[in-house]
């Protein structure tokens, strides 16, 4: 079974959604699904939007056995695309802490929503919410993180818990998995494997952009 939060692109609003649920083992992004079936393949659901009834087509991506990526309404361009960034980055956040870890803490990848909902090239607005570590959040401060020429590599967003008030910065990227950082932006090395997974650190020779919407 897969099961995932989506924000619906035609009224934007968030729903718990959950895909072949005949079987009950519940997948996480890089989790294998079969030790024994090592192919790949993506796989489509189709539902309606919860709000509005509006189709929303899932596509869950398998590559070499393992479930890499969740996509919504994606072109087939797009499956390609991801699927050479996702299992790199999948690699890595399983060298570091836990899904469970990372769930408790508020902190690192979230392996329950749909990645390229939370991608750079999609500008949140101030005020808006989002579904992270499933907890609601709200957009309060926008920022992009700019390289020469004005190249966008990242943005990094200050939000707030809807439950507790618990602060984080939200820091999307165009190849990278999202993650939820501590808000501390003055961390310029990182130490120790835990400084990698609690802080955010501004690359060299990027500047930081307010956004005022
Ligand atoms: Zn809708």
């Amino acid at each position: 079974m897969f099961n995932f939060y989506a924000k619906c692109p035609l009224c934007g609003g968030i729903h718990e959604y959950f895909f072949d649920t005949k079987n009950l083992i519940r997948y996480c992004l890089g989790d294998m699904i079969n030790k024994d079936d090592i192919s790949s393949y993506t796989k489509e659901f189709e539902v309606e939007c919860k709000t509005c009834n509006n189709s929303l087509i899932f596509s869950i991506v398998v590559e070499e056995g393992t479930f890499i990526n969740i996509l919504l309404n994606a072109t087939e361009k797009e499956i390609e695309a991801t699927k050479k960034i996702a299992l790199k980055s999948l690699r890595l956040y399983k060298e570091r802490y836990n899904s469970q870890t990372r769930a408790v803490r508020l902190l690192g990848e979230d392996i329950k929503i749909i990645p390229n909902q939370f991608c750079a090239k999609h500008k949140f607005r101030i005020g808006e919410f989002i579904m992270f570590f499933n907890k609601f959040w709200r957009i309060d401060e926008s920022y992009k993180v700019v390289g020469i020429g004005d190249h966008l590599y990242e943005r990094v967003y200050k939000v707030v818990s809807l439950h507790d008030e618990d602060e984080r910065l939200l820091v999307t990227s165009i190849d990278r998995f999202p993650a939820l950082r501590e808000v501390d932006w003055n961390a310029d090395y990182w130490l120790t494997d835990d400084e990698k997974l609690r802080k955010y650190k501004l690359r060299p020779g990027f500047s930081l952009v307010i956004e005022t919407e």
